[in-house]
């Protein structure tokens, strides 16, 4: 029997690195569903090679187009449009699995209907966690969802846990959880190199080859603040367990320190089809197309403590955290806009930073009980985030 297996975000790095995956696995896996947001070619190819049930579009005019494409080659997948399409392929009764690597907020409500459907939730999409952790752990535990983390340092981890490891509840003797960061493109830059820093410098990770968004948050190291959040939701963990430690080879993923001092850690090239494969075979180890690591060829392995003078993001990502309620999402919406911002050439890269701090600074902490919760909140910083980031801008055109 093959596995039914749904990809929100299939025409994106992880996406493309899942199909990957699945490709070395004609057997034990079935592609059902495809989604993306506005890509239709690469989402028509992908339809033609994997003939799913399902493909949906967020963007209705290229769901239109698709559908007219998929019409001329006589392929009999349903193309579904906008917000409703992305959920219906999230909870489309044939998935078992889901991958959920939608970018950004975006994927908040359809990694939620995985969630409440029952699903086993590969989760890439870490800004759902962020900005709504609460909601989606509650709805894991309330369908019996399985949750098995995709991100290289949480996928570490969880395989450092002892197993079967428990989504939200901290596995006994776990002293301490470390998150291992390359550091990013930026990591040697002067405090005034950081000011011209271009997108194009940002976006040029050394070890990884990710999508551009998360490709930036690297650099500022938004993204392990971000990670840091994942973490305390998935581990169970309050953020003053969780520690950062600069490892620019990439090799070691992340490391799990027990009571009795034992560390263990997960290990392997940089590739997330590694992280892929595991959580789609889990509790099986399946093949996915990665290199053997050659440690003699790495020869060292180094690690330093990140710099938060030049890199405040982390520092704010970790702050948010510890405030809990609102001001993750807050934290991560208004970053979603300042990275968006700097990518257009509206925002220098520091005043990426400069943007989230504010938008925190004048936000008025809530619970989040309900989804609205979350919402209100990032459609209020996305506001503010827009408002100073053209208000700096008008400042110094
Ligand atoms: P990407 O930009 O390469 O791809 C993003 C995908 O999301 C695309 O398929 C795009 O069509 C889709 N998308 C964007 N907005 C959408 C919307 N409004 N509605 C529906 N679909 C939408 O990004 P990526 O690098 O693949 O990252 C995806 C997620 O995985 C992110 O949350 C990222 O943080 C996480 N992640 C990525 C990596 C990596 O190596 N790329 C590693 C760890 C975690
Ligand atoms: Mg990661």
């Amino acid at each position: 029997m093959t596995t039914g297996v749904a990809i929100l975000g299939s025409t994106g790095s992880i996406g493309l690195s899942t199909l990957d995956v699945v490709r070395r696995h004609p057997d034990r896996f079935r592609v059902v569903a495809l989604a993306a947001r506005s890509n239709g070619a690469r989402l028509l190819e992908q339809c033609l090679e994997f003939r799913p049930f399902v493909a949906a579009l967020a963007e209705s005019a290229a769901a239109d187009g698709l559908r007219q494409e998929l019409d001329r080659h006589e392929c009999a997948t349903r193309v579904l449009a906008g917000q409703a399409g992305l959920e219906a392929a999230a909870s489309l009764p044939e998935a078992a699995q889901v991958m959920a690597a939608i970018v950004g907020a975006a994927g908040l409500k359809p990694t939620l209907a995985a969630a409440a459907a029952g699903k086993r939730v590969l989760l890439a999409n870490k800004e759902s966690l962020v900005c709504a952790g609460r909601l989606l752990m509650e709805a894991v535990c309330r369908s019996g969802a399985e949750l098995v983390p995709i991100d290289s340092e949480h996928n570490a981890v969880f395989q450092c846990l002892p197993q079967p490891a428990v989504a939200g509840t901290r596995a006994a003797g776990v002293r301490r959880i470390v998150l291992t960061a390359s550091g990013g493109p930026l990591r040697g830059c002067s405090p005034e190199a950081l000011e011209a820093v271009t997108p194009e410098q940002a976006v040029a990770h050394p070890n990884w080859s990710m999508g551009r968004k998360i490709s930036v948050d690297s650099a500022t190291l938004m993204n392990k603040g971000l990670e840091l959040i994942e973490a305390c939701w998935l581990f169970g963990v309050g953020p003053s367990v969780v520690d950062v430690v600069v490892h620019p080879q990439s090799v070691v993923h992340s490391m799990v320190e027990y009571t009795d001092g034992s560390v263990l850690a997960q290990l392997g090239n940089p590739d997330m089809r590694t992280p892929i494969a595991h959580a789609m075979g889990w509790p099986d180890r399946i093949e996915s197309g990665v290199k053997s690591l050659d440690l003699v060829e790495v020869g060292r392995l180094d690690f330093e403590t990140p710099d938060l003078e030049r890199f405040p993001c982390l520092r704010l990502a970790r702050e948010a955290a510890e405030a809990g309620g609102t001001a993750p999402a807050v934290l991560n919406a208004a970053n979603e806009v300042a990275v968006a911002a700097f990518l257009e050439g509206r925002l220098n890269f520091t005043g990426i930073a400069g943007v989230i701090d504010s938008v925190l600074n004048r936000h008025e902490i809530r619970p989040v009980s309900e989804l609205a919760d979350a919402l209100a909140a990032d459609g209020w910083a996305r506001e503010a985030a827009n408002r100073i980031t053209s208000e700096w801008g008008a400042a110094t055109a």
